[in-house]
């Protein structure tokens, strides 16, 4: 008779490690028994199935069923049974794969039969976007800079000019690291919120001029829905020289934008705020999708909120303050200007490709993440 997950009814070590010991016995067995592709699949369906697999058995009939005081044991145990499901099954596909290879290791060899299909895997879209964003700056000069994703509190508000009382520096939009209590407030470390701290560390490693593009992954205390995501992705530019203007801004991220949604696209600007920039301003483009007419036939267009635009990117000259904090390397704010901008690149790839739920992008869904194959 096949293999049923039991139910845990003893906790101790013994019963425990008795009932991890039939299941590999049984695992062992079925592996080994598999001769061709389709028993292949059905031995892979049968143990990682989500909703009745031999794994969620063990979720619903061992862990759920603990008590509290031996769930670090069962938890134990069912990482194991995990790790030994996973290994068999690719273990089971190796072995399959070897006998098709070798001549004579079974009796008749069919070599018209079909080899089994490694699927080559693609870029992720948000990934793919960013790539794309990226490529737009390289072929204007500016080169890739990148930092890491644990900041100081420094690189993160401070040299960006956010005031201690800024709310940004409040734990409900930000992920501090926790017991640090001790430190000084600059040295306290966090998950960085944007990418610009990378703006400051370049600028005391490099004297201007400089042109870079930031990508790079980053968090806030955002609890996940279908446009919010505590762990998401930014890309941020910076370039400073003697004698840049807003007018070099904006005809920079206008040909960003063109070469990004087509030439076709005109763009706006309208003032905002950063502590970091002054003046700033968000950039908007005509919608992509319904052409800037707010509609698409008949039905309103959803992504522009039938606006006819859609906010790209927050941007503005370097705050003279900033400089201030690397004038000694060259960044005395009476002699270099520049300007800086950052965007949201999931949110840029939920539009590009028209997904309505970002949180596909995170999901790891092969069948979602295969259209991009
Ligand atoms: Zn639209």
């Amino acid at each position: 008779m096949a293999y049923t997950v039991p139910k845990l009814t003893q906790f101790d070590m013994d019963s425990v490690q008795e009932a991890l010991r039939a299941l590999h016995e049984a695992l062992e067995a079925e592996s080994a028994a598999v001769t061709n592709e389709t028993e292949w699949k059905a031995f892979r369906d049968r143990w990682m199935a989500r909703k009745s697999g031999m794994l969620s058995q063990v979720n619903e009939l061992w862990l759920r069923v603990t008590p509290k005081e031996f769930k670090w044991r069962v938890g134990d145990a069912a990482n194991e049974a995990k790790a030994s499901v996973q290994r068999e099954i690719q273990a089971a596909l190796e072995r399959l794969q070897d006998a098709s290879l070798k001549p004579g290791a079974s009796d008749v060899v069919d070599i018209t039969l079909p080899g089994i299909r490694r699927p080559i895997g693609a870029e992720h879209p948000v990934i793919r976007t960013m790539h794309e964003i990226v490529g737009v700056f390289q072929k204007l000069g500016y080169s890739v800079a990148e930092g890491p994703v644990v900041e100081t509190d420094y690189y993160n508000f401070e040299a960006l000019n956010f005031p201690p009382d800024h709310p940004a520096r409040d734990t409900q939009d930000t992920l501090f690291i926790a017991g640090q209590q001790a430190k000084p407030q600059r040295e306290r470390l966090l998950l960085r919120t944007h990418t610009s701290p990378v703006q400051i560390r370049t600028m005391e490693k490099m004297q201007p001029p400089i042109r870079i593009v930031i990508p790079g992954t980053v968090h806030r205390n955002d609890p996940p829905d279908a446009s919010h995501s505590p762990m998401f992705h930014q890309i941020e530019g910076l370039a400073v020289d003697t004698n840049i203007t807003f007018g070099d801004l904006k005809g920079t991220l206008d040909h960003f934008v063109k070469a990004l949604f087509g030439a076709n696209v005109k763009t706006h600007f309208r003032p905002s705020f950063f502590p970091f920039t002054e003046p700033s301003a968000e950039l908007y483009v005509t919608c992509f999708i319904c052409g800037g007419s707010g509609k698409r036939g008949t039905d309103p267009c959803r992504p522009c909120k039938q606006t006819g635009w859609i906010e790209v990117l927050g941007c503005g000259m370097v705050d003279p303050n900033v400089f201030e904090f690397v004038k000694d390397n060259g960044y005395d704010p009476r002699k270099v200007s520049g300007f800086a901008f950052g965007m949201g690149v999931d949110r840029l790839a939920l539009l590009k490709y028209g997904v309505d739920d970002l949180q596909y992008f995170f999901q790891g869904d092969v069948r979602f993440l295969q259209q991009w194959a």
